[in-house]
């Protein structure tokens, strides 16, 4: 498998579930361990990667300081739980990753940041600041006003949504085990582990069963929901255990595995949704110079639109056309109509002052752009 690499991939999600985190038993947090993964992380984010956290453990550790009796937790205990744990969560990765001098930054998101687009694309925005500043975002649900109609449960889900969130290229659950069997290896002695999955079938449905350990909530099954969310959405997912020490070094040296392929390269999977599933709402006309920079691979600024026509919210799919309205390409733009038109033409920062806040300088992002043919002439 050395073709996949993990230093083949620029932003990786690392998702760690509670039961790796916290001792079941004292109901601390297992901090040598956590010691080491730091260290792992440590050595992802050196080499120049984006690397993002999807924790959990806030009711699990939540309960343990505040000595909660064992049993289902009621709603609103959870709830509160997870308010002492998430707070003292934050401390110890604040305090893993700084002991490597890397800042961590908090997030904490709801089932509709996820889900509906404007929170989304605020999240979306969030976080691709902390990468830009080279911190690490930690993130877990926001499980203290999670309801159970509202919330995803499991930070498998979770982390796969965060990971096409985040446009990664690579998602990485930590398990207790270590990765599919085609049969519950708990179970069955002569059970095997599938090194690799090109795709995401009823039969691959089927082996992940419903086995759930005692302090997460997700079992296998959620982790194939992950992997169905990231695969689709051009990112490759691989589920290892988290047991060991170093547990991504572990990777990096060979270790067991189950990587989950996904079928296109994630850039043209991630354009190909962009082009093709989304209906556009509007059109932006761009300049001939806005053009030649598009082909170039550039993001589209204000600066370079002409025109804008229709009626779009920020995030809808757009179709971008060259000053003779050939198209040169579809994207998803970061303003809404009535904002884009205040501010085409203008410079990234008369465009800010225009709109009374320090905007995003681009009017549509190079990752939310495909271009069409990369012939032709200027549009
Ligand atoms: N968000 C939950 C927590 O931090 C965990 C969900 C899960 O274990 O997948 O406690």
């Amino acid at each position: 498998m050395s073709s996949l690499h993990l230093k083949r991939f620029r932003r990786i999600v690392v998702k760690v579930g509670s039961s790796l985190l916290i001792d079941s038993d004292a109901g601390e947090v297992r901090a040598a361990w956590l010691t080491a993964l730091a260290a792992d992380i440590a050595g992802l984010h050196g080499e120049g990667r984006d690397v993002l956290i999807v924790s959990s453990g806030s009711i699990a550790l939540g309960r343990s300081r505040l000595k909660l009796p064992r049993g289902t937790l009621k709603l609103e205990e959870s709830q509160a739980a997870a308010a002492v744990g998430q707070i003292a969560l934050a401390r110890i990765w604040s305090k893993v990753l700084g002991d490597h001098g890397i800042g961590a930054g908090q997030v904490l998101v709801t089932l509709q940041d996820t889900e509906e687009r404007r929170r989304y694309l605020n999240a979306r925005s969030t976080i691709a600041k902390l990468l830009e500043w080279r911190a690490v975002p930690v993130i877990n649900e926001n499980d203290t006003v999670a309801t159970n109609e509202i919330r995803y449960g499991d930070n498998d889900r979770l982390a796969a949504r965060v990971a096409s969130m985040a446009s990664a290229d690579l998602l990485i659950l930590l398990s207790d085990i270590d990765g599919l069997y085609d049969a519950p290896p708990h179970l069955n002695p002569d059970a095997k582990l599938i090194p690799l999955v090109k795709r995401v079938t009823a039969d691959i449905e089927a082996m992940a069963g419903s086995a759930a350990s005692e302090l997460s909530r997700g079992g296998m099954r959620t982790k194939i929901e992950a992997a169905k969310i990231a695969t689709t959405s051009g990112i490759h997912m691989l589920i290892a255990s988290g047991k060991i020490d170093h547990p991504l070094q572990a990777v990096m040296d060979g270790g067991r595995c189950t990587w989950f392929l996904t079928p296109a390269n994630p850039v043209t999977a991630r354009k190909r949704w962009i082009a093709g599933s989304l209906e556009p709402k509007g059109t932006l006309i761009i300049d001939a110079g806005a053009v030649a920079a598009l082909r170039a691979g550039k993001s589209l600024l204000p600066a370079g639109v002409i025109r804008v026509d229709g009626q779009f919210a920020r995030g809808d799919a757009v179709i971008v056309r060259g000053p003779n309205t050939h198209e040169i390409g579809r994207g998803l733009v970061a303003y809404d109509a009535d904002d884009a038109e205040k501010i085409k033409g203008r410079s990234s920062s008369d465009a800010a002052q225009i709109l009374g806040i320090s905007g995003r300088a681009e009017m549509i992002h190079r990752d939310d752009l495909v271009v069409g043919g990369q012939r032709g002439d200027a549009g």
